[in-house]
């Protein structure tokens, strides 16, 4: 039998003229009858309303460096406490995540958490920022809201990692309260989000732009690099010109190592060299901070002054390993900019990964 479908009212959403309720949350636009729920298996219909089924629980906490979002230029060096649900509204079959993203048994999301309790944890674990993150949070939307604005309501900023597959009106709400994002830009052409992804690309181009010229969100944008799949030079050289073009040349890059997984298992994993070609010739077109990820590459990691060169900050995997920027991002030796958010010493939290519980910090506060 099925089981009663249970959530909160969700926002973004009609009724159409044959009385299914169509989603306008993504550009997926499901359309709904009574009982059904969406491509993201979350957002389902209740009745005459569609709901969220998964508002207020987790796949669980952990504690991260932030550069394991991955932000090397959004407060280095500090802790950010992490959580998702569960589902996504893209089908990749390379997901690395795909425990949670495929997550069809809600007995897996024992979390419990109110937005009160993630921020009250957030500032007792000492942490800066909480992400959301590991499945994509635009398909929680209302639960990410209003965990962000109890965060702000205690000076914790919030970041938001996402594949920015997200339509323009809830694309405005949902930033309007993010600090900080990591966008997966998955692939350069409408072919490899098609059949890998069962997506668009343009979409995902519309939220970068977005984000540059009409918020001030900090965002870097992460690349899987996937063998035979979307690291041709023709479609690196694509990324690139439309990256300098549309966004300029002070937007992260990460290029980062595919490993192989969920519907992907025969694709090798991605060699260091790849990473590093790519690095280089992204840096060699304009682009001024590029990164390597999921390799041992502390030269790929670090961030260099674009102005003198110099090391702004060095790391070794998660640990900083130096650090030569002002409070505003400048350059120890030149005074050049370095476009982010910084302060004037860098955080220790390091290589570290904690587990969190924010439920025992419920009973203090209201239930859910
Ligand atoms: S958010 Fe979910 S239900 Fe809504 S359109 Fe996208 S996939 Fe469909």
């Amino acid at each position: 039998m099925n089981q009663p479908i249970e959530g909160k009212p969700a926002r973004y959403w009609h009724v159409l003229e044959d009385r299914r309720i169509q989603c306008d949350l993504c550009p997926r636009y499901c359309k709904l009858h009574e009982g059904q729920r969406g491509l993201c298996f979350v957002r389902a219909r209740r009745g005459d309303q569609l709901v969220l089924t998964t508002y207020g629980r987790s796949s669980g906490f952990c504690i991260d460096p932030i550069e394991k979002k991955p932000l090397n230029h959004f407060l280095p060096g500090t802790p950010v406490l992490s959580f998702g649900t569960a589902g996504c509204n893209l089908t990749c079959k390379f997901c690395q995540n795909w425990d949670i993203s495929k997550a069809r048994n809600f007995d897996r999301i024992q979390d419990l958490a109110s937005p009160e309790a993630i921020a009250e944890a957030a500032v007792r674990s000492g942490c800066r920022s909480v992400a959301f993150t590991y499945n994509d949070p635009v398909i929680f939307l209302e639960y990410a809201v209003d965990v962000a604005q109890a965060c702000h309501d205690r000076g914790i900023k919030t970041v938001a990692v996402s594949a920015g597959y997200i339509s323009p009106e809830p694309r405005t709400e949902f930033f309007r309260h993010m600090d900080a994002a990591n966008i997966d830009l998955k692939g350069f052409t409408e072919g490899f989000y098609k059949n890998l992804c069962s997506g668009k690309l343009a979409p995902v181009l519309e939220t970068l732009e977005y984000l540059k010229h009409e918020t001030k969100v900090w965002f870097e944008i992460t690349t899987l690099l996937i063998p035979g799949e979307n690291d041709s030079t023709a479609a690196l050289d694509a990324a690139r010109a439309w990256v300098m073009d549309r966004l300029g040349p002070d937007v992260p890059l990460h290029f980062t190592a595919f490993h192989p997984d969920w519907k992907l298992t025969d694709t090798p994993p991605t060699p260091p060299q790849t990473l590093r070609v790519a690095r280089r010739i992204a840096m060699n077109a304009g682009i001024r901070y590029v990164y390597t990820g999921n390799i041992y590459d502390p030269a790929g990691q670090t961030t260099h002054c674009h102005g003198c060169g110099s090391v702004l900050v060095g790391r070794d995997g998660y640990d900083i390993t130096a650090w030569n920027l002002s409070a505003d991002g400048g350059c120890a030796k030149c005074g050049t900019r370095c476009k982010g958010v910084f302060e004037a010493v860098a955080g220790r939290w390091g290589r570290r990964r904690q587990v969190v519980r924010p439920r025992a910090f419920e009973p203090a506060l209201s239930p859910l």
